[in-house]
């Protein structure tokens, strides 16, 4: 098998009118880590949550694990664990007897349950046996995907795990995911942190008003960020900069500051910087900037690539 994942033209129009998937086609590959990444509203948790089993999708198809949710949503639920974006708990009970009772629904017999190693991978052991209620938000968070994990599903779907999360909680949880993942765990994750794509995920998809908008290696998505930025400290005052083709944006930061950005494709820095010292002005200082997810995120969204 290849693809953990396989959606075909995913439709999902809400009571209400309220078209939030028009027509999802993407394949995410087994083994790897998934970024699904789109602005709030994009239709994340609503891929995520037809899935799960949680929303009933208006059209198209889903197959996960090789089983079409259809025909098939029991072994589809069986081979998937998800995270959800909110935090939902049975505050009454320890997280070994959320874990216990998670594993019953699922039917995984008491002799194959690993509830303590469990809670070791996620860090929680010492809180086997204290009230939900009682943890923190970062607690919780890894008490969710715990709970997603108890029948060991090969797909693992995390509904923007780090959302309003510290730095270090952030952190810890990407180490998990790699952990997963290196043990063989398909993983979905969402997220509006382009940052966080960037560090994890191996292959990316922008949504954006329930349309894909890219879907490539975030290799290839990085290249496809055109403007580059050099930022120029000249040796003397000046409210402008000389005309360079290929620029396609002057920022004025300072009396003698400025951030050019150009296209990459048509300028490269070293030919921009001759060109400024040709036209006579001293380069006291320059540095330059490669463009980042946010830049291509940008691009995309104001309609500047074609995907
Ligand atoms: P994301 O997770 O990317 O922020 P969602 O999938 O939550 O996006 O939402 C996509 C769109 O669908 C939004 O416009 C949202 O308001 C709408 N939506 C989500 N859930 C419902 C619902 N239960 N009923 C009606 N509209 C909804
Ligand atoms: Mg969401």
């Amino acid at each position: 098998m290849t693809a953990a994942i396989h959606l075909q033209g995913l439709e999902k129009v809400y009571a209400g009118g309220k078209r939030a998937l028009d027509g999802v086609t993407l394949e995410v590959p087994a083994g790897s880590i998934f970024g699904l990444l789109g602005p709030n509203g994009a239709g994340k948790s609503t891929l995520i949550n037809i899935l799960a089993g949680l929303v009933t999708k208006t059209g198209g198809r889903c197959t996960l694990w090789g089983f079409d949710l259809d025909r098939d949503p029991r072994n589809v639920r069986a081979s998937l664990g998800v995270v959800p974006q909110e935090l939902l708990f049975d505050a009454f009970f320890t997280p070994f007897e959320t874990l216990e009772l998670q594993a019953g629904l699922f039917g995984v017999p008491r002799a194959r349950r690993r509830t303590m190693e469990l809670l070791e991978a996620v860090h929680l052991a010492d809180k086997a046996h204290v009230y939900s209620r009682t943890l923190s938000g970062g607690m919780k968070r890894r008490l969710l995907i715990a709970k997603a994990m108890v029948h060991r599903p090969p797909v693992l779907i995390l509904d923007e795990p780090t959302a309003g999360v510290d730095i270090e909680l952030r952190q810890m949880l990407w180490e998990l995911v790699r952990k997963l993942n290196r043990e063989g765990v398909t993983i979905v994750l969402t997220t509006h942190y382009l940052e966080e794509a960037e560090e994890l995920c191996e292959r990316i998809a922008i949504i954006n008003h329930g349309r894909v908008v890219v879907d490539a290696t975030t290799t290839e998505l990085l290249a496809l960020a055109h403007e580059k930025r050099v930022d120029v400290t000249i040796g003397v005052d000046a409210e402008t900069l000389p005309e360079i083709p290929g620029v396609s944006r002057v920022e004025r930061l300072g009396p003698r500051q400025f951030a050019i950005l150009h296209d990459k494709r048509m300028l490269t820095a070293g030919a921009l910087l001759a060109r400024l010292q040709a036209a006579g002005l001293d380069l006291v200082d320059v540095s330059t900037r490669e463009p980042d997810l946010e830049d291509v995120f940008l691009d995309l969204t104001r309609g500047r690539l074609a995907a």
